[in-house]
């Protein structure tokens, strides 16, 4: 790195941004910034990459040159750093600070991902379940069985609301690249799709709510196969259960 007038004043403003620097230190920086443009746009530079940092979504890259600013400071890049620089309590407690709060922040954003994700299987769960109690208490509703060699479980069929549900007794997890889907079956035997679900992990149930656009009375059954993730226009896979009306 070149050194210039500047470089008493670079050296600091790492710290200075975050909050690191003692007094004397942060009133020779600012006057010294009252006249530099150049140290301003480094400082700037600096606050964006804490603030990137802080909010983290999406992280913001720092430039090349910057990083390598960052990088030729890190302890032990230098064999001529200074020992202020070092030593300095102040410095090493912000230092301390900052990547402290770096790492609680990136720990916050994935724990808010993680309980929005369960907030949402959360949500689809309990109306499944309403809708599964609103189906039960109507006297209209059909318990169906399930015919299948390896899965137990009921369809629930309330041909007057169209609605129906499918409740799978441990159905087993798919491969990423794979989903179930639910196939609507025409009397003449064309199928149509009513939608893809995947089990919810840690739910002894898989419960799938089905609201066919044509009446459950244009169809004399359902099947599930085992499809590409995205399912298919038409069954391709294994079918795993089937359900006659
Ligand atoms: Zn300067």
């Amino acid at each position: 790195m070149v050194r210039n007038e500047h470089s008493p004043y670079l050296e600091n403003i790492a710290a200075y941004a975050v909050g690191a620097l003692d007094a004397e230190e942060i009133a020779a920086l600012e006057s010294h910034l009252q006249t530099c443009a150049s140290c301003r746009t480094e400082l700037a530079e600096y606050r964006l990459l804490s603030e990137s940092m802080l909010t983290a979504v999406p992280p913001r890259q720092p430039s090349v040159a910057l990083r390598n600013r960052i990088q030729s400071r890190l302890p032990g890049a230098r064999k001529d750093a200074r020992p202020r620089w070092n030593w300095s309590p102040g410095f090493t407690a912000g230092a301390l600070a900052f990547v402290v709060l770096l790492a609680l922040n990136v720990y916050s954003v994935s724990q808010m991902r993680a309980l929005q994700l369960q907030q949402t299987q959360l949500a689809r769960q309990y109306q499944s379940g309403q809708t599964v109690l609103a189906m039960l208490s109507y006297p209209a509703t059909e318990r169906l069985p399930i015919a299948s060699e390896s899965l137990a479980g009921s369809f629930l069929l309330d041909k007057d609301r169209n609605l129906a549900a499918l409740i799978v007794w441990k159905m087993p997890q798919l491969p990423e690249d794979q989903t179930y889907q639910i196939w609507l079956i025409a009397p003449q035997g064309d199928r149509t799709s009513a939608g893809i679900f995947r089990p919810e992990d840690g739910q002894a149930y898989t419960t799938q709510i089905i609201f066919p656009k044509q009446g459950f009375s244009n169809y004399v059954g359902i099947g599930v196969t085992v499809e590409p993730a995205g399912g298919s226009d038409q069954p391709t896979g294994e079918r795993v259960l089937k359900v006659d009306f």
